[in-house]
């Protein structure tokens, strides 16, 4: 688990994690409240994630250390390949 403050680097690998559909994103705690098209998935930024929702003040300060890898993701052919596709997703508990 990594904690914040995170890089650009990391912020950038987090964001591409959390919209890339390969496992669950992080989303807001109060996400049924928001009525949002997207479900209230989390935006990193160096600080942490926070909720794209306007006013909501929800914040997570917490990654797997997984999401923040640069090289965890590759696209072919439209098909994503991640470092859990290759390692076994339990190895990271996600
Ligand atoms: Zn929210």
């Amino acid at each position: 688990m990594i904690t914040i403050p995170w890089t650009d680097e990391q912020v950038a690998a987090l964001n591409g994690f959390q919209r890339a559909n390969v496992f669950h994103p992080f989303t807001c705690e109060y996400r049924s409240d928001h009525n949002m098209a997207d479900g209230g998935i989390l935006v990193a930024t160096t600080g942490g994630f926070v909720c794209p929702y306007p006013s909501c003040e929800y914040t997570q300060h917490w990654a797997h250390e997984l999401m923040a890898d640069p090289h965890w993701i590759e696209c072919r052919g439209g098909i994503y390949h991640t470092m859990a596709n290759v390692k076994g997703v339990s190895e990271y508990d996600l």
